[in-house]
């Protein structure tokens, strides 16, 4: 079996690689297995020394990278060079913070001396998909490795070529062999894995059919999953926000990677009193983005990731215009080979339409009509997802108030589009998924945090 990379800009083949067999996947797990038991005893500034040569070797191969996924998936270059930047960030953050995260926390209790030590659990296995595929990889292997667990790869089947580079940079900074690998092989090949007795945790991002799968599997062995899976996040308009700002945090959290984040606002609430002024602003801003090559410079949007996912989100905008939305902007497939979606506004859209109650993963905007705030906060919770949720207004206090206590997410932003950071936590609720990455929460997920009792 062969795993191939399609350029989705001509959907012509990139790369042709051999997919491992099962028993070469077995053979790299126990030679992960191995490397575990070896790394879990390193000092932590041994630790500390490689992650920081990572994100030296990152950068020393930023430009590389960029066009690698320029090439793969159609990130356009200056954001996948922000990317890889934020890559070396991770690794740099962990390196420096993560021995106060796993400091032994002494905890008076009636025993002569008790307290919490946090353990690394061994091999963990990652499935990741393709929309950030050096980000999502880094942001667990930089703080799976400073805590001394070590990690196997399952890659999204169509960026094998930076599932193979995070190998060889993980390589070139000079880890213990073996300590982090890439499996090529198929979805269908994960549950198997799952099963190996050497695999002790499973953590996913992706979508919610695969994160269901494999927490099934997980749960039916008591291996402990991560899952972050997709979004269709709120952002709220309040009728005294500042409209040019609110429409450029809007368009540009809508448009980041092609509008194929699980991030990206997808569903803009918006009070009817400004609604006009609001979408005027808001198209004339989608409009001004540059679709194109995406190994130009001035390029903003990319072809989408893969063809038939194009297709599905087209199905998702024309499912949701008969319906009875409106489409503004946008909102036809280009004649042209490869696997390109214009920016597209739908107005006019409502609970039961896919714009309103599926993600849509990619450039597509969906503007819904509030009554007031409290309409607004209604319909933004009314949704199955929770990933990440934002407010505009004047009234920062109030803002602050309805993202910490109304808003059903796992990050509500205030003024300013949800980003992920290294030092904060970073998941979801409801259908988005369980468990959080990033921040000292994130090292914790994959630790034993042991008790220990001296009487
Ligand atoms: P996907 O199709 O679910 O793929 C993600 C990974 O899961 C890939 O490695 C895929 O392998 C694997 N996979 C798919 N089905 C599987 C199964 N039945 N059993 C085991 N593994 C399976 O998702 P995607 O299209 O790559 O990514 C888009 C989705 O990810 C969106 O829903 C997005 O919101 C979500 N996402 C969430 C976050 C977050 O942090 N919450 C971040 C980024 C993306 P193959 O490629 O071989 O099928």
């Amino acid at each position: 079996m062969n795993i191939l990379s399609i350029n989705p800009a001509d959907n012509k083949p990139l790369a042709k690689h051999k997919s491992h067999t099962p028993k070469q996947v077995r053979q790299k797990i126990k030679q992960t297995h191995r490397a575990w038991l070896k790394w879990r005893n390193t000092a932590f500034n041994e630790r500390s020394g490689l992650l920081k040569k990572m994100a030296d070797v990152l950068l020393s191969h930023k430009e590389d990278l960029a066009v690698l996924m320029a090439n793969e998936m159609g990130k356009p270059l200056k954001q996948g060079i922000a990317e890889v930047e934020k890559c070396a960030a991770v690794c740099t953050y962990y390196a420096g913070i993560a021995e106060s995260f796993l400091k032994e926390q002494i905890i008076a209790t009636d025993a002569f001396k008790s307290y919490v030590t946090f353990q690394p659990i061994g091999v963990v296995l990652a499935v990741m998909p393709w929309n950030f595929p050096l980000w999502q990889v880094f942001r667990f292997l930089a703080p799976a490795l400073a805590a001394g667990n070590c990690g196997v790869l399952k890659h999204a089947s169509n960026v094998p070529g930076c599932a193979l580079a995070i190998e060889d940079i993980v390589k070139e900074a000079g880890f213990p062999d073996h300590v982090f690998q890439t499996l090529l092989i198929g979805s269908g090949e994960v549950e198997a894995i799952i099963a190996d007795p050497l695999i002790q945790a499973v953590t996913l991002t992706g979508s919610n059919a695969a994160g269901s799968k494999v927490a099934a599997k997980a749960g039916e062995l008591i291996k402990k999953t991560v899952l972050e899976l997709g979004g269709s996040d709120a952002y709220i308009i309040l009728k005294d926000a500042d409209l040019e700002q609110a429409t450029e945090a809007c368009v540009n959290s809508r448009l980041i990677n092609g509008g194929q984040s699980c991030i990206a606002a997808k569903r803009f609430i918006v009070e009817e009193e400004i609604e006009t002024e609001f979408t005027r602003l808001f198209v004339e801003k989608m409009r001004a983005k540059v679709m194109g090559d995406p190994l130009q410079n001035g390029t903003d949007i990319g072809p989408q990731a893969r063809a038939d996912l194009r297709d599905e989100l087209h199905d998702q905008v024309i499912r949701s215009v008969q319906k009875g939305a409106k489409i503004l902007l946008g909102g036809e497939v280009p004649k042209q080979p490869g696997a390109w979606y214009p920016p597209t506004v739908l107005t006019g859209v409502k609970k039961g339409m896919p714009a309103s109650d599926e993600e849509l993963f990619g450039p597509v905007a969906a503007i819904i009509s509030a009554r007031d705030e409290e309409h607004a906060i209604t319909l933004a919770n009314d949704n199955i997802f929770g990933l990440g949720a934002a407010i505009f207004t004047a009234d920062k206090t109030r803002g602050e108030h309805i993202a910490a206590t109304r808003l059903e997410a796992g990050s509500c932003f205030v003024n300013t589009m949800v980003k992920s950071d290294p030092r904060l936590p970073f998941g979801g609720i409801k259908q988005s998924g369980y468990g959080r990455e990033l921040g000292m929460f994130g090292i914790h997920e994959f630790v034993n945090i042991k008790t220990v009792f001296v009487a």
